[in-house]
C-alpha cells in the first residue's frame, strides 16, 4: 500500500438540498451551522432570553427551545421580542413532543415566531390514528412557510414502525442482528415521515432530517445510512452524550468521522451540563471540532505545547489559559471591527526546545523561559523574532501585542 501525502482532508460534502432556517442556510453546501438547546423552562422569559443571548454571543447559529405546554407557546413570542429589543436574531427553532400540534394551532403567535419546527415522528405518528397530528403540524408550517426537522431518537423510537420491523425480521430466513434492525427503524422512521410530509405538500427545501443515538458506533452506521438514501439536509448530533470529556470525546469521535466523510450540514454537541455549568459549553465544543477539522473558523486558535519537566512554573499553564480565554471574550467585539481575525494562528510555548520553531509558524507566538534558560521569553511574529518580554507583566505585555498584531 502507498500513501498518498498530497491527499489530506474530507470526502466531498454528501449533497443535500439547502434549507433556509430564518437567514441560516443548512445544506447544500452551505457552511456546517453550529446549533445548541437551552435547558431554561421556556416559560421563564426573561431566563430563556438570557440564556439564548448567552448562547447566541457564544456563537450558536440556531437555538432550541422547549415548547412542552401552554405557558411555554404562549411565551415564545415575548421571548422572540424580547431577543430582539438586545438585537438578537438568532433563528429560534420549537423543540415539540406529544402535543406540538395542538400548541401550534392554540398559539399562532408562537407558530409565527419561531424559525423551524422540530417533530419527533416517535411520538408524533403519520400512518394511524395520530395521523392528523403529524398531518397538523405540517399544515401549521406549510401556512407559516417554516422548515421542520424531523427528528428520530434511538429513545423515542416509533414502536409500531419497530414491531413491524422486528417481527419481519424475525419472520426471515437469515434474521438480522437486532440493534441493526432498529438502526433500520431509525432510518426508516425519518425518510417515512419526510416522505409523508412532502405528500402533505412541504416542499424539500424545508425538510431536515436527525437521526440520534447515544452508541457511537450505531450512530454512525445510521447517518451513512440516512445519507446514502436521500438528499434531505442532515441535523447531526449524538443524544445523550453524557458529561464532561465522556460527552466531548463521544460527540467528537461520532461527528468527527461523520464530517470527514462529508456528512453533516448542522451539528449540536448535546453535554450534559456539570452542575451550575455552562450550557455555551456545547457551542464552544461544537466549534472548535468544525475549526479543527478545518472545516470553518470562528475563533483564533492559541497552540499551546503540553508542558514538561521543562515548565517548572505554572506561569506558562497560566498564560496559555489566559490567552485563550482573553481571546475568546474579546471575539465578539474584534469580528465586527477586524475581518477575518478569526484566521489568526497564536503559539504559546513553554520552552526553547520547539518554542521558537511553533512560534515561527504562528502569526504571533511567545516561548517562555523554561528551566535552566534566561528568563527572557522572545516573541515571533510572522516568523521572525520581533520582541523579548520580561518581568512580571509578560502576560499582560503579550496580549497588547496581540491587540497591536490585530489592528495593523
Ligand atoms: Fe516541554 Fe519545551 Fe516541549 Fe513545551 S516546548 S513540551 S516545555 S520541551
Amino acid at each position: 500500500t502507498t500513501i498518498d501525502s498530497d491527499i489530506a482532508g474530507p470526502a466531498p460534502r454528501h449533497r443535500t438540498t439547502q434549507v433556509k432556517v430564518g437567514d441560516v442556510a443548512v445544506g447544500g453546501g452551505a457552511p456546517i451551522v453550529v446549533q445548541s438547546m437551552t435547558n431554561t423552562d421556556t416559560a421563564d422569559i426573561d431566563g430563556t432570553i438570557a440564556q439564548v443571548a448567552a448562547l447566541a454571543r457564544a456563537g450558536s447559529e440556531m437555538v432550541r427551545i422547549t415548547v412542552d405546554r401552554e405557558e411555554a407557546a404562549a411565551a415564545v413570542p415575548h421571548i422572540r421580542d424580547g431577543l430582539a429589543k438586545r438585537g438578537i436574531t438568532t433563528p429560534l427553532i420549537g423543540d415539540f413532543h406529544y402535543i406540538g400540534h395542538k400548541l401550534l394551532a392554540a398559539y399562532p403567535a408562537c407558530a409565527e415566531a419561531l424559525a423551524k419546527y422540530r417533530i419527533n415522528p416517535g411520538n408524533v405518528g403519520f400512518k394511524d390514528k395520530r395521523d392528523t397530528q403529524f398531518a397538523d403540524i405540517i399544515e401549521i408550517a406549510n401556512k407559516n412557510n417554516k422548515p421542520v426537522r424531523i427528528g428520530a431518537n434511538w429513545g423515542s423510537l416509533d414502536q409500531e414502525l419497530l414491531t413491524k420491523l422486528m417481527d419481519e425480521n424475525a419472520a426471515s430466513a437469515n434474521p438480522r442482528d437486532v440493534r441493526a434492525v432498529t438502526r433500520e427503524a431509525m432510518v426508516q422512521s425519518a425518510l417515512l415521515s419526510a416522505a409523508r410530509a412532502e405528500e402533505l405538500g412541504m416542499p424539500k427545501n424545508r425538510i431536515i432530517l436527525s437521526a440520534k443515538v447515544s452508541a457511537v458506533q450505531d450512530l454512525i452506521a445510521v447517518y451513512q445510512d440516512l445519507a446514502s438514501r436521500s438528499d434531505y439536509a442532515i441535523h447531526l448530533g449524538l443524544t445523550e452524550a453524557g458529561m464532561g470529556t465522556k460527552g466531548i470525546v463521544a460527540s467528537s469521535a461520532a461527528l468527527g468521522i461523520l464530517l470527514q466523510q462529508g456528512i453533516g450540514d448542522t451539528i449540536r454537541i448535546s453535554l450534559t451540563p456539570e452542575p451550575g455549568g455552562d450550557r455555551t459549553r456545547e457551542v464552544q465544543v461544537g466549534q472548535e471540532l468544525l475549526q479543527t477539522m478545518g472545516f470553518r473558523t470562528f475563533v483564533p486558535l492559541v497552540a499551546a505545547c503540553p508542558g514538561c519537566g521543562r515548565t517548572t512554573s505554572t506561569t506558562f499553564q497560566e498564560l496559555a489559559r489566559s490567552i485563550q480565554d482573553f481571546i475568546r471574550d474579546e471575539m465578539p467585539v474584534w469580528k465586527t471591527k477586524y475581518p477575518g481575525v478569526e484566521e489568526l494562528n497564536v503559539a504559546v510555548m513553554g520552552c526553547i526546545v520547539n518554542g521558537p520553531g511553533e512560534s515561527k509558524h504562528a502569526n504571533i507566538g511567545i516561548s517562555l523561559p523554561g528551566t535552566g534558560e534566561a528568563p527572557a521569553a522572545p516573541v515571533f511574529v510572522d516568523g521572525k523574532k520581533f520582541r523579548t518580554l520580561r518581568g512580571p507583566t509578560i502576560s499582560a505585555d503579550f496580549k497588547a501585542l496581540v491587540i497591536d498584531y490585530i489592528e495593523q
